[in-house]
């Protein structure tokens, strides 16, 4: 008998899922709007020109295979910080940010997550908007922490229920842990305001919640890396301890290379260097050290003035395909097809997803009849639109609402 045969199978991921059936179907007009990976104006993976060149530069100096130390490149780690936070952050001019390299965005909440369960003296209760990145739950219920919601998405107005969430966070308990996106919320693509976000600090100091940003997306929602980081600058601006994970898998496209980031504010270089030695107690029996290869293409971008220009114009690129796509697909609904609904939400939305509000057997009649694949939530990637399939595309979701 094998030792196996009493393990139930699991439920599918819910995302792969719909690539499963999108691969499955034979139909040319086929479009796949479930991934959440970047797609150029031909429906392609795109690798940025920076990252190419990064790369060149990075073959023709043939370096070695050797080990990285437990918590990465500290040339890389050292510019994620200082992109993330910026040259006027007190906690990084102090030398009290502790980072570690991280195996892309999933690494890095995976490691805050442990770094809480373990050192974090006052709670283990973490808030999580609803609804949030998928991962987002099972990340930190594997850490050790217990999982909670706060409101964020008001399905009548498609938009955010700020008075839900001040009601939620006002309502946690003292010390709490809370998860804020820091930008492009996965998966509504709606993010507070710079005022908004003013008032979650003001709550969050009132409250002594304990903010971890996840912030996925720097860049990748308005075009503008600085702006993006609006959020996470803010807090440390109001003196917030802060926890951060960052990802490079968006806006530098390197995906599978898992690029990315974790970092802790901390009072000052003494006690970051306590938290430094616990952040690699927590690594070394997870994966001993993270990988290479995407950590020196990133250190290469962020440390080349010209890759760097480069790269920023990239994003931007990005950024604005998908603004551009908003825009075309609002304005074929509304005004070419006079679809019912309010559909201004896609325009306002930000970041790679949208929101659409369409249901769930919507968006079933959309994959079986028009061959258009999205979660059943009704999320779209954005950046699975193009000029040779959004038409097609807002035809098929104005004939599946009326
Ligand atoms: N957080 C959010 C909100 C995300 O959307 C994603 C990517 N889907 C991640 C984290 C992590 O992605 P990765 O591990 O590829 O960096």
């Amino acid at each position: 008998l094998s030792s196996w045969s009493a393990v139930p199978a699991g439920p599918p991921d819910p995302i792969l899922g719909v690539t499963e059936a999108f691969k499955a179907d034979k139909d040319p007009r086929k479009i796949n709007l479930g991934v959440g990976a970047y797609r150029d104006e031909n429906g392609k993976p795109y690798i940025l020109g920076s990252v190419k060149k990064a790369e060149e530069l990075l073959t023709s100096s043939k370096p070695d295979k050797e080990y990285l130390p437990i918590t990465g490149l500290p040339e890389f780690t050292k510019k994620a910080a200082l992109l993330a936070y910026g040259a006027d952050s007190e906690p990084l001019k102090q030398g009290a940010v502790a980072v570690t390299q991280s195996i892309s965005g999933t690494g890095a909440l995976r490691i805050g997550g442990a770094f809480l369960a373990r050192h974090y003296p006052h709670s283990k209760v973490i808030y999580l908007p609803v609804p949030s990145w998928g991962n987002h739950t099972p990340i930190f219920r594997d850490s050790g922490l217990e999982v909670r919601g706060y409101r964020y998405f008001d399905k009548k107005t498609v938009g955010l229920d700020f008075e839900g969430l001040k009601a939620d966070l006002l309502a946690a308990p003292e010390q709490a842990i809370v998860l804020l996106h820091a930008c492009a919320h996965n998966p509504t693509g709606i993010d507070p305001t710079p005022e908004q976000w003013q008032i979650i600090s003001d709550i969050v100091k009132e409250r002594k919640l304990f903010p971890f940003f996840d912030m996925a997306y720097q860049g990748f929602a308005s075009g503008s890396t600085s702006q993006d980081a609006f959020a996470v600058r803010h807090f440390v601006s109001q003196g917030h301890q802060i926890a951060l994970a960052q990802s490079f898998a968006k806006n530098m496209g390197l995906y599978g290379e898992r690029v990315g980031a974790f970092s802790l504010t901390t009072a000052d270089p003494e006690e970051k260097a306590r938290v430094d030695s616990q952040l690699k107690i927590i690594i070394r029996p997870m994966y001993s050290n993270p990988p290479l290869h995407g950590a020196r293409i990133a250190n290469a971008i962020l440390g080349d003035k010209a890759l760097y220009s480069q790269w920023e114009g990239e994003v931007k690129g990005m950024a604005d395909r998908i603004i551009s796509m908003r825009e075309k697909l609002y304005s074929t609904l509304t005004h070419d097809l006079k679809t019912p609904g309010e559909w201004g939400h896609i325009k306002n939305q930000i970041g790679m997803f949208s929101f659409t509000g369409l249901t769930p057997p919507q968006t079933k009649a959309l994959a079986e009849k028009a061959h258009v694949y999205m979660t059943g939530d009704g999320r779209i990637s954005m950046a699975g639109l193009n000029s040779s399939n959004i038409e097609y595309f807002a035809e098929s979701v104005n004939a599946a609402v009326r």
